[in-house]
């Protein structure tokens, strides 16, 4: 039986999905995907375009997961300082390699958003994509120091992000809630099912087969080759990418307790009237701010407003979920009360320890990446790549990122209860910080 989509603005609005039907029988390939997201269907548009069978299978359809369910931010640069990376990197492979791996990974992290943007111009992918920026915030005088030191440190590296003053980001973003923010000016947006669908019909178009509604329930080895079950079929394979992220099950012993699956809560309002268009966001780009419990937006190309924070519990938003949300547009829009959600839905972001996403290879001829930190749209899009590179013989010590051990969350199996008590007091934390920065009326 087919998982359903979302009740989502994009599963609403989405291009047409090339058609997909479920394994039935035994086939084999030269390289099986799992995962039918933006790091699967990238790997397998590489791969098919450099002659390599490769096999996508899904347990839903493409872009059931995170893919299909996010804020559609294209975003170009990580949570993390390059210093920080480095110095992190150097606590496990020394200060010489860990200077190389920065080298390159910031590179491809400031490269990640323009790397996008032209693989939709290639293959004419048309998930009304816009390359117009990203403004992100501090949400008050608290946060505005490590703010300025992540954005200095970017800056070293060649990031080129643009101071924002409480004026220009008022101008920029209609909000009145921020004094201190960046423009990263190589960000932008995707209507993310779009995006996935069109990565899907590229990959087809190249050569690779896509199955969904095909849960794989089972991995092993057998000599040289893995074999994947699921209910109806096998696939033999010389090579496995493990593409799965926040939906990672036990497929693989550990994936999935090597990172904690954090809910993210996505709305989308009524579409917008002739002065909230004029006064939001005008220039049309996306918005994220520092809370701990983020808020963060954009406008659609029908100008909706798709506005985004975390959830608790479940997948399916829930009433206190709708709250935070109201809340949210309430605290940055207050000029419009009116402003509500139409669509509401959630998803699975996949949070690791060291907020790095994480490379793997913990077999011959098996590859996993995950662990994009909420940064997914643009970073799986980039690891897809890496992963295909992996599976076509490039060395490990040539990647932008370390190939680690699959290690446990540290305290994975509380990470649920952890969720539910540590979210209401970091918004508290957050309320707290922010009213210090209301400018006064
Ligand atoms: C609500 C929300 C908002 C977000 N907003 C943003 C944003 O604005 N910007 C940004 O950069 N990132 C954002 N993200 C993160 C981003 O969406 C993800 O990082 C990215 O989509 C991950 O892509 P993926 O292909 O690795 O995984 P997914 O798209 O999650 O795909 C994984 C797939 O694996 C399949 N699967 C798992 N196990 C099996 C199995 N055993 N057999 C078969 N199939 C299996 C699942 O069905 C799933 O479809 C957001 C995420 C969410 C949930």
């Amino acid at each position: 039986m087919s998982l359903p989509l979302p009740d989502s603005l994009w599963a609403a609005t989405a291009n047409p999905a090339p058609t997909q039907s479920a394994l039935r029988g035994d086939i084999k390939t030269d390289v099986a995907i799992v995962g039918a997201g933006f790091t699967g269907l990238r790997a397998a548009l590489v791969l098919a375009q450099q002659g390599v069978d490769a096999v996508v299978v899904d347990a839903g359809q493409v872009g059931w997961g995170a893919s299909g369910r996010n804020g559609g931010q294209v975003n170009p640069i990580a949570h993390e300082s390059p210093d920080n990376t480095r110095h992190k990197w150097a606590q496990q492979f020394g200060k010489q390699q860990a200077a190389a791996y920065t080298e390159r990974f910031t590179q491809m992290y400031l490269n990640s958003a323009d790397e996008l943007f032209e693989l939709v111009r290639t293959y004419n992918i048309q998930c009304d994509a816009e390359q117009n920026g990203w403004i992100r915030a501090a949400h008050g005088p608290a946060a505005i120091p490590a703010f300025e030191q992540l954005m200095q440190g970017w800056n070293a590296v060649g990031a080129g992000l643009e101071p924002l003053d409480q004026s220009m980001l008022q101008q920029m973003g209609g909000t009145r809630s921020y004094q201190r923010g960046w423009l990263a000016k190589r960000g932008g947006s995707v209507q993310p099912m779009s995006y996935a669908r069109g990565l899907a019909s590229a990959a087809l178009a190249a050569g690779a087969t896509i199955y969904a509604d095909t849960p794989i329930n089972r991995l092993q080895q057998h000599g040289k080759h893995w074999q994947l079950t699921s209910a109806a079929g096998t696939i033999s394979a010389e090579k496995v990418l493990l593409c799965t992220n926040g939906y990672s099950d036990d497929l693989f012993p550990g994936l999935r307790t090597s990172i904690v699956p954090v809910i993210s809560i996505q709305s989308a309002t009524q579409v917008l009237s002739e002065q909230q268009i004029a006064e939001i966001l005008p220039g049309r780009q996306t918005f994220a701010d520092s809370r701990r419990v983020i808020f963060y937006w954009r406008k659609t190309a029908e100008n909706r407003l798709v506005f985004g924070s975390a959830g608790i519990a479940a997948e399916v938003a829930t009433q206190a979920d709708r709250q935070r949300i109201l809340s949210g547009l309430r605290t940055v829009y207050p000029q419009f009360p009116e402003l509500r959600p139409e669509y509401i839905w959630g998803g699975r972001i996949a949070v690791t320890a060291d907020h790095l996403p994480h490379l793997h290879q913990p077999a011959p001829g098996l590859y996993a990446g995950l662990g994009y930190n909420g940064r997914g749209v643009a970073m799986a899009t980039m690891m897809g790549r890496l992963l295909a590179e992996l599976a076509l013989g490039k060395a490990v010590d040539e990647m932008p990122l370390p190939v680690t051990e699959i290690k446990k969350y540290p305290f994975h199996r509380f990470h649920r209860t952890g969720i539910r008590l540590l979210v209401p007091f970091m918004e508290l934390r957050d309320r707290r910080e922010a009213r210090l920065n209301r400018p006064k009326a």
